[in-house]
């Protein structure tokens, strides 16, 4: 099999075109692992080039939470693409591979003390903010920095709302400038982010429109803000109600009523599911299975596989994620489907992955696999009852074999594409 020389042990596979997910998982199964990912770096490289063809005036800004998988994170690096950090460890991250403190956001508008010494030492100023006391915070240990004011600006329909917590009302945006005015501090734009997994474009209109408001106030207040972070939320597989293209095409048109090419300022994005989601899938065993007997006289069958909630499942609890199983080295399509659900391997009754759905029959040593498993998944997950994170195996199809090789290989330079100063 061939494979591409990234200068460590792991290696990437190279896969011949057409290769299907349930190929992949059979591939990897002959590892030995009860569970595993197969991470295909080439759709990752194919997220990118959609995103510079429908986005082209935004510089993205991975969100490292969202799957800071070394090879993942190397990979977009080596791409390009810039960097939301929101802790020290993720900021350490990225600077060890080389990428420029220029080309990170530290996007958590509530930081520790510990961690904005460790920014400021580094030089990594770009940061939001989005409260009064924060910026004390800032202006004792980073006076330097280059604030980014978040506003709340929420998709009332996203997945995951995150304006509960992080955002300032944009009525409050004329006293939060006046205090940074007064601290004699550096803000250079504002930042938003309608929440994960958004569901209406027109939120990131509103969005730009609302930020455009604040950008007139910090102008009154003598700022010239250079900077709009628009966030995340961008779909990460077509699966969902609103498609990329359909939110690209709604933001594009906003920016260039608010912030047309002409008024200079750098508009930069924090997608994270949009370029993680769907480069992995997860394979897992069926290790027990129980036979329950139903009133009706029928029985149903109770499957325990090998992760779990605590493990990469957790998108379940966390990211309310809807999540399909598919059965590798059978084919079941004229089986008839039979009443089950699916376990995790821990001792925790909440440990259920479908709590009723319909499979064929299926045996110890069955391997399900479930695709679209990059985004929130391995990140978030736990070692609970001493289950550990799946191994992930590497590949590319001949398509992007060039593309992933020519920015993984050794030695390869990181491109500096994304300088926003
Ligand atoms: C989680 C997060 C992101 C990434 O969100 P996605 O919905 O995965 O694109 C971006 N920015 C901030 C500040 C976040 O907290």
């Amino acid at each position: 099999m061939e494979s591409i020389n990234i200068g460590s042990s792991i290696k990437v596979d190279v896969l011949p075109v057409g290769f299907s997910a349930k190929d992949v998982v059979e591939k990897y199964q002959k590892e030995g692992k009860e569970s595993y990912y197969g991470v295909d770096l080439g759709a990752v490289v194919q997220k990118h080039e959609q995103w510079k063809t429908h986005l082209p005036r935004v510089a993205p800004f991975y969100a490292v939470k969202c799957n800071d998988d070394p090879i993942l994170v190397r990979l977009l690096a080596g791409l390009g693409v810039g960097f939301d950090c929101a802790s020290k460890i993720e900021i350490k991250t990225v600077l060890g591979l080389g990428v420029s403190p220029s080309r990170i956001v530290y996007a958590n508008p509530c930081k520790f003390k510990s961690h904005l010494e460790y920014a400021e030492k580094e030089g990594c100023s770009l940061m939001t903010f989005d409260n009064k006391l924060e910026l004390d915070k800032v202006k004792k240990i980073y006076p330097g920095a280059r604030l980014l004011l978040r506003i709340r600006a929420d998709d009332p329909d996203a997945i995951c709302q995150l304006g509960v917590k992080f955002g300032a009302d944009p009525a409050n945006a004329p006293s939060l400038l006046q205090r940074a005015k007064d601290l004699d501090l550096n803000v250079v734009g504002v930042s938003f982010h309608v929440g994960s997994g958004c569901q209406n474009a027109t939120a990131f209109s509103d969005a730009v429109a609302a930020a455009a408001k604040v950008f007139t106030v910090g102008e009154e207040l003598g700022y010239q803000f250079n900077i709009l972070d628009i966030g995340g939320g961008f779909p990460g597989t077509d699966s969902v109600k609103i498609s990329f293209e359909e939110i690209a095409g709604e933001l594009n048109r906003s920016l260039d009523e608010h912030f047309p090419e002409s008024c200079d300022v750098s508009i930069i994005a924090e997608p994270g599911r949009f370029y993680a989601s769907a480069c992995a899938t997860l394979a897992v065993t069926v290790s027990s299975i129980r036979e329950v007997e139903q009133p009706d006289g029928n029985s149903s069958y109770m499957y325990y596989v090998s992760d779990g909630v605590y493990g990469s499942f957790n998108c379940i609890l966390f990211d309310h994620a809807e999540v399909f199983p598919k059965i590798a080295f059978r084919d079941t399509e004229d089986v008839d489907a039979r009443t089950c659900s699916i376990w995790g391997p821990t001792c925790d009754s909440m440990d259920v992955i479908l709590k009723e759905t319909k499979l064929p029959p299926l045996e110890i040593g069955d391997v399900l696999y479930f695709e679209d498993m990059g985004a929130y998944t391995k990140s978030s997950s736990s070692t609970f009852n001493g289950y550990s994170t799946p191994d992930c195996y590497y590949y590319v199809d001949n398509s992007s074999k060039e593309a992933v090789s020519n920015v993984l290989s050794p030695g390869s330079p990181l491109q500096l594409v994304v300088n926003v100063s």
